[in-house]
């Protein structure tokens, strides 16, 4: 899944919660369940910058609109899975640990375009959320 649709799903977690830990907790826990849901994963890292980016840009924007730091632990939390990812690609080395990745739960796959089509609804949904 990508980075920009765990990042909101953690941002509007920590939001609504209101509580670091708790934020951290159930943001760790949007990764594992989003990770299970049909979902596109990019293959080119070109795609994974494009899509850092782009989540930067929102949490950055939620961020200073709000001044709620809370969203940012879940963020954080519901993002931070997948650097073992990354660290995996760059060196071309399966080096996973986290449920979802390690195929101790199952990892949710879709084609594209729903895959992404999917993701692009659901993050405009969560910036609806997260604006109120
Ligand atoms: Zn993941």
């Amino acid at each position: 899944m990508y980075f920009s649709t765990h990042l909101v799903a953690g941002a509007a977690v920590g939001k609504i919660v209101g509580s670091p830990s708790l934020a951290v907790l159930l943001g760790l826990g949007t990764h594992l369940v989003m990770d299970m849901l049909p979902h596109h994963d990019y293959k080119h890292i070109i795609n994974g910058i494009i899509d850092f980016i782009v989540g930067f840009s929102i949490l950055s924007y939620l961020y200073w609109t709000s001044g709620n730091i809370v969203l940012l632990f879940g963020a954080i939390a519901a993002t931070i899975p997948d650097v073992e990812v990354v660290i995996s690609r760059f060196r071309n080395k399966r080096i996973k640990y986290f449920p979802s990745h390690t195929g101790f739960v199952p990892h949710g796959r879709a084609i594209s375009p729903w895959g992404i089509y999917t993701q692009i609804i659901f993050i405009i949904l969560m910036l609806v959320v997260l604006s109120h």
